[in-house]
C-alpha cells in the first residue's frame, strides 16, 4: 500500500508509467488516448523532445534562485515571448506554480491596485454562477460552483454571482443570440449600481467555461458588452484563461476571438503543457505602474516563482503554440472535432448540445432533446461515463454542472494539439461506445 493520499479514497485508480504522444500508458501496458489533456493541461501530448529538451538542458544550469534575491534568463526570456503575443495593453507577467495562485495573485493585485491609486473603498468582486477559479480559499469564493464550495461556505469572503453567458440554457425563445449576450452582461451593471459603482474591484469570468460546464463559449459581443461596463465604472476586467488559454480555442488568448483584452489575465495548464507546474498573471502597464510609482512593492508571492526549470519548458511550449503554429492547429483540428462530434451525435435523442472552441469542445446529456430536460443527478452519468470510456481507454471530462437548480451532464474534450485526424475518429467511436453502454444501463 502507498502512503500517497488519493483523489479518491475509495478508488485507486492505475500506475501511469509513460507518456507517448496523445497516450498514457498503464502499468499493464493498457494505452489510454488522453482526450482531455489531462484537464485541458498536455496540448503538446506527453512525449515532446522539444520541451523535454529544454527542461533538461535548464536542470543542468540552474534549477532555482529564489526571486527574492534573482531574477532569471529563462523567466525574463518567457515574459517577453509572452507579453509580444498578448493582447490589448497586458505588459508585466507574475510568475507563479498553477491556475489557483494565478487567480489568487489577479485578486490581491486588483486590491492593491486600487489601494496604491487611492480608492480604498473598492473591495467587492462580481463573478458569474457558473464559474471555477480554482481550489484556494479566495479563488473558490469566487467561483460559482456551489458543489465545490458548499463545505467551505463559511471560510469564504462575500462575491456577488451573477448569471453566466449559457446560451443553450439561457436564451430566451425568440430571443437573439445578440441580445441575449446583451441582456447578460447588463446584469453586471445592474450589480455594480446595486453594490455602489466606486466600491466595486474586479469582474471575473473565463471567456470559455471550462471546468463548471464543458467548454461553454460566449455569444457575439457578450464581452464587448462587458468591457463596456467595466470601462465605464472604472473595473477591472479578470479574464481567468487557465483553462482555455494557450491557444487551447485556437488563439493563444482565448479573449483574442471575442475582440476585447482584460486589464488582468491569468493563465497556467498549458502554459507548462504538463512538463512543469507553471502559472503566470499578466496584467497591464497602468496597474503595474501604480505600484512602480506607489509602494514599489507588491504584497504578495510564493517561493516557486519564475521557477528556472518551469520557465524553459514552458518557453519552448508558447514557442511551439506560436512560431510553431500549434495555436492554429487546434483551430483546425477542433473544427474537425466538431463536425465529426456533430457526425456522430448531431441527431443523438440525448445530447442536447455540443458546442466549444478549437480543440475545446463540450457535449451536454439530455434526458429529452426537446424540452432540454436533465437525466436525475442521482444516475451520476457523468461519472458512469468517464468510467467506460476510461474502461475502454478513452480519457475524457465529464462533470455534472448545476446552475441555478439545473443540473447538467457534461463530457468536456481537450485533446493534444498533435491528434490526427484517425485518432479524432478514435476519441468519437470510443466516446459513442461509452456513452452508448452508459444509457442502456439508465432505466426508461
Ligand atoms: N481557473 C480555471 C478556469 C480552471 O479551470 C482551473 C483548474 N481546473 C483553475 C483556475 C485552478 O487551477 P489549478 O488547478 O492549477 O490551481
Amino acid at each position: 500500500m502507498s502512503h500517497v493520499f488519493p483523489r479518491h479514497t475509495k478508488s485507486i485508480p492505475p500506475r501511469a508509467t509513460r507518456g507517448d504522444g496523445c497516450y498514457l500508458i498503464d502499468e499493464t501496458g493498457k494505452r489510454y488516448f488522453d482526450g482531455s489533456g489531462g484537464a485541458a493541461v498536455s496540448c503538446l501530448g506527453h512525449s515532446d523532445p522539444d520541451v523535454i529538451a529544454a527542461l533538461q538542458d535548464q536542470a543542468g544550469k540552474l534549477a532555482f534562485a529564489h526571486t527574492g534575491f534573482f531574477t532569471s534568463e529563462p523567466a525574463e526570456d518567457l515574459a517577453d515571448l509572452l507579453i509580444e503575443h498578448a493582447p490589448g495593453a497586458l505588459d508585466r507577467v507574475y510568475f507563479v506554480s498553477g491556475g489557483s495562485e494565478a487567480m489568487e495573485s489577479a485578486l490581491k493585485l486588483a486590491r492593491q491596485y486600487y489601494l496604491e491609486i487611492g480608492e480604498p473603498q473598492r473591495r467587492h468582486v462580481i463573478a458569474r454562477r457558473q464559474s471555477y477559479h480554482g481550489n484556494t480559499l479566495g479563488v473558490l469564493a469566487v467561483g460559482g460552483n456551489m458543489w465545490r464550495r458548499e463545505p467551505f461556505s463559511p471560510l469564504l469572503m462575500d462575491v456577488s454571482h451573477i448569471s453566466p453567458c449559457y446560451e443553450y440554457r439561457g436564451r430566451a425563445e425568440g430571443e437573439s443570440a445578440f441580445d441575449y449576450g446583451q441582456r447578460v452582461a447588463n446584469e453586471l451593471e445592474a450589480e455594480i449600481l446595486r453594490l455602489g459603482p466606486d466600491s466595486v474591484m474586479a469582474f471575473v469570468a473565463e471567456p470559455v467555461v471550462g471546468a463548471t460546464a464543458g467548454a461553454v463559449p460566449p455569444v457575439e459581443g457578450y464581452f464587448k458588452r462587458v468591457r463596456e461596463i467595466c470601462d465605464q465604472y472604472g473595473v477591472l476586467l479578470i479574464l481567468d484563461e487557465v483553462m482555455c488559454g494557450m491557444g487551447r480555442t485556437g488563439t493563444l488568448f482565448a479573449c483574442e476571438q471575442d475582440g476585447i483584452a482584460p486589464d488582468i489575465t491569468a493563465i497556467a495548464k498549458g502554459l507548462g503543457a504538463g512538463y512543469q507546474p507553471i502559472g503566470a498573471m499578466l496584467c497591464t502597464d497602468k496597474i503595474y505602474s501604480a505600484i512602480e510609482n506607489g509602494s514599489g512593492f507588491f504584497q504578495h508571492g510564493h517561493t516557486y516563482i519564475g521557477h528556472p526549470v518551469a520557465a524553459a519548458a514552458a518557453h519552448a511550449v508558447v514557442t511551439k503554440l506560436t512560431g510553431g503554429g500549434m495555436a492554429a492547429r487546434a483551430m483546425d483540428m477542433g473544427g474537425r472535432l466538431q463536425a465529426a462530434l456533430e457526425d456522430r451525435f448531431g441527431q443523438h435523442p440525448h445530447i442536447g448540445d455540443i458546442r466549444g472552441r478549437g480543440l475545446f469542445r463540450g457535449l451536454e446529456l439530455v434526458q429529452n432533446r426537446e424540452t432540454k430536460a436533465p437525466f436525475a443527478p442521482e444516475l451520476k452519468l457523468h461519472a458512469n461515463v468517464k468510467a467506460a470510456a476510461f474502461q475502454a481507454g478513452l480519457i475524457c471530462y465529464p462533470m455534472g454542472g448545476t446552475v441555478d437548480g439545473i443540473q447538467g451532464d457534461h463530457v468536456l474534450l481537450a485533446p493534444p494539439f498533435i491528434l490526427s485526424d484517425n485518432q479524432i475518429g478514435e476519441v468519437v467511436d470510443k466516446l459513442s461506445g461509452a456513452i452508448d453502454t452508459v444509457l442502456a444501463g439508465v432505466p426508461a
